[in-house]
């Protein structure tokens, strides 16, 4: 067994280590490198060769832990990648954001160059594309906490949350080789305790080899008391004046950490219901998927949840995506709250609301995290007058406030508690992912607190683990290690009281099964496998069943038992800029004018435009939403929206409480509604049902068609037509609904 150490030795960032062990090479995290000196490595090929990789585990979604793994995919690794499920979904919109920033990155490179008449030294070309990460992110599957994976012939993997962000974990890792077992406990970044919104930190009880960050190594946080405290008094004071308050934020953690504290502030009325806006796509995104993977918080939240407080969702909050929403803020008349990226302030919306706010005496640019030297961030609380934004100088006129206490690592003490719980010392302790001076600091605690052997290795460097392992029982033959044998779990467990709670699984099963869901597998076309979807499972019938009853629930109180509706459909790509989704736009708020309700699929496009419109009429807004691997998320206009595991419940529900459909125009979606609509009304299933077709130039042509070639050689009948009305006029759409909707 061997593990060569490939990145975040005596630095923070690109985080790598590669394990070889039954002639199989496994790769644990491939992140970014970040820190200046160290930028031509994100240049370099895999050192290890990426198409001789089996497979690559990943401990949590930060961009110095995954951000390099579209350029591995690129340059050939073709195995199977394996992270907890919400790092998953969340590396969905990290990769995503980072091939973006790559893109621009690399166009301001081109233009300095060509004014400055030289060449850098890497190519001013992106390190990866979008069409890069789309081929990686297919590559992921995702896996439970506590569950034994075996990823390679005699590695079993283990996800233990590690308290840092969502999802994070610390992995544990058994090495089966040579008739011998080892663990290995890769820390991953480790959180802090009483964190909001996620767990703590798991610990430890037993492990033969330790690879453990360093970054808070030779320093504690320093105590400045509750954090909500801080906040509420600051948020008051703000008010109270007639000013905002403006938050720089990070859109992953900091930002739901953020919301998690306003909405308890809120929920106990110690701070006035202000309008709060988070204002970043990705924010609204990361956010979502908080809200997706509840289970996968903390019992305060969860509780949170239950008794109806939850702290994503609060009275005054809006979450914002587009420019013009964005841009919307800052007509807001009365005071509000304002958070958005970057949470340094080099970058993002935030410099449009610092513009807005900064020279105001009665506003509050307040801090909440940690501020790098040469940000505009770091100008601003080192007390700076005058700063420039976008070009412009800026009086600073506003007040600067911090609040302290929410760093995302634990600190020395922290580290050296999760160390205390091993009841053995390891074999050997690795120190990685910090500078130099706090490895060196940590070590040395390390050494005279409890006597380990510690090391800080290197960039590149090997370490071979030739030493006597324990012995396997039935020990002798490499790789004849029988899977049947429960590997025992070290982690301390309030749950599982240590024991590992399954049998270990292949990587095989996981990735032959669908990415989420049993029921999702016959929508996963990745693994083309024969579709299985109505093979015998008890519980289907009671999800069904829940889909449908919770569906009706939500759908009857959003209603109120009797209102009007129609249900709008239309492609998901049209953008606010297509005179589709303007007419989609002002129709749903004529209808919505009238009283009518809109439902829709929920997501993006036509969808978003029916919605949109709803809302700026104060009629209500529902999103009916499907769960599927790759989903659109829910559009941000919906007032009431409910996510169905199963299409077929969606339709039902879209034709159950609407009393019409309008289909605007849109892709194969949206042609399955209208053709289902003219089954259904074919079979009088939906007699006198008014199907409003928008948009003659492209409804007009597949009209005609029907009605000169389908209906005269007999297949529907003119009455099958009638109900049918093609139109452009959204005032004359509205009348005809108005008088046909029942
Ligand atoms: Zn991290």
């Amino acid at each position: 067994m061997k593990l060569t150490f490939l990145g975040a030795n005596r630095n923070v960032t690109g985080s790598r280590y590669c394990l070889e062990a039954n002639g199989k090479r496994v790769m644990v995290d491939y992140g970014l490198v970040q820190e200046r000196d160290h930028l031509s490595r994100n240049w370099e090929t895999c050192p290890n060769g990426a198409d001789s990789l089996h497979a690559l585990v990943v401990t949590h979604a930060h961009i110095d832990h995954i951000g390099l793994i579209p350029k591995l995919v690129a340059d050939g690794f073709r195995g199977k990648i394996l992270a907890s499920r919400p790092t998953v979904a969340l590396a969905d919109v990290m990769l995503k954001d980072s091939a973006k920033i790559q893109a621009e990155d690399a166009k301001y490179k081109q233009r300095r160059h060509r004014k400055e008449g030289r060449t850098g030294p890497h190519p001013p070309s992106a390190l990866y594309t979008a069409k890069d990460v789309e081929k990686a992110l297919q590559l992921f599957r995702g896996v439970d906490y506590r569950v034994p994976t075996e990823i390679a012939p005699g590695i079993i993997v283990t996800w233990h949350d590690a308290g840092h962000i969502l999802g994070s974990a610390s992995l544990e890792v058994l090495v089966r080789e040579a008739g011998r077992e080892r663990t290995i406990i890769f820390s991953g970044d480790l959180g802090q305790h009483d964190k909001p919104l996620i767990h703590d930190p798991t610990y430890f009880r037993h492990a033969d080899y330790v690879v453990m960050e360093s970054t808070y190594g030779d320093r504690d946080h320093e105590a400045f008391g509750n954090v909500e405290e801080q906040l509420e008094v600051i948020v008051n004071q703000t008010i109270k004046r007639g000013g905002n308050v403006v938050i720089p934020v990070f859109a992953v953690e900091r930002a739901q950490e953020m919301m998690y504290f306003l909405s308890r502030l809120v929920h106990k009325n110690r701070i006035p219901e202000v309008p709060v806006f988070l204002d970043s796509p990705m924010a609204y995104d990361v956010t979502n998927i908080f809200r997706r993977f509840t289970s996968w918080l903390d019992d305060e939240t969860v509780r949170a949840i239950e008794t109806d407080e939850p702290p994503l969702h609060f009275p005054g909050l809006s979450l914002t995506r587009t420019v013009d929403e964005s841009k919307s803020i800052n007509h807001c008349k009365q005071p509000c709250i304002i958070m958005a990226p970057a949470g340094m302030c080099n970058a993002g919306r935030i410099k449009h609301h610092l513009r807005s706010n900064i020279s105001r005496p009665e506003s509050t640019i307040l801090f909440v995290g940690f501020q790098a030297v040469g940000t505009l961030g770091r100008r601003l609380v080192d007390g700076e007058k005058e700063v420039r934004i976008h070009g412009r100088e800026y009086r600073v006129g506003a007040r600067i406030e911090q609040v302290f206490g929410m760093s995302g690592h634990a600190d020395r003490t922290g580290l050296l508690q999760w160390l205390n719980h091993f009841e053995q010392p390891p074999r050997k302790v690795f120190l990685t992912h910090g500078e130099e001076h706090a490895a060196i600091a940590l070590k040395k605690s390390i050494e005279t607190r409890f006597g380990f052997d510690v090391s800080i290795p290197e960039y590149g460097t090997e370490h071979e683990f030739n030493d006597e392992g324990p012995t396997l029982v039935d020990g002798s033959r490499p790789n004849a290690v029988s899977l049947s044998r429960r590997p025992t779990s070290t982690a301390i467990d309030v749950e599982t009281n240590g024991e590992a709670i399954v049998e270990p699984v292949s990587v095989n099963e996981i990735f032959s099964a669908s990415p989420e869901d049993p029921d999702l597998e016959f929508l996963d076309s990745s693994t083309r496998r024969p579709v299985s979807f109505l093979h015998e499972d008890p519980w289907r019938v009671l999800r069904i069943q829940s889909d449908l009853i919770q569906g009706i629930e939500v759908m009857t109180r959003a209603l109120e038992g009797r209102r009007r509706a129609v249900a709008v459909f239309g492609s998901a790509r049209l953008p606010e800029s297509d005179p589709s989704y303007q007419l989609a736009h002002q129709t749903c708020q004529l209808l919505g004018e009238r009283g009518i309700a809109i439902i829709t699929g929920g997501g993006p496009g036509i969808m978003e435009a029916g919605n949109r419109g709803a809302r700026d009429a104060g009629s209500p807004s529902i999103g009916l939403n499907i769960e599927l691997p790759h989903e659109q998320t829910l559009n941000p206009y919906c007032d009431t929206s409910y996510t169905c595991r199963y299409f077929f419940v969606r339709k039902m529900m879209f034709a159950k409480y609407s009393g019409g459909f309008l289909i605007f125009p849109g892709g194969f979606g949206t042609f399955d509604e209208f053709f289902e609509s003219l089954t259904l009304i074919q079979t009088k299933k939906l007699a006198q049902f008014p199907v409003g077709l928008v948009g003659s130039e492209f409804w007009g042509p597949l009209v005609d068609w029907l009605r000169n070639v389908v209906r005269e050689k007999g297949c529907i009948d003119d009455s099958d037509l009638q109900q049918f009305k093609v139109m452009d006029d959204p005032h004359q759409i509205c009348e005809w609904l108005d008088q046909v909707v029942t």
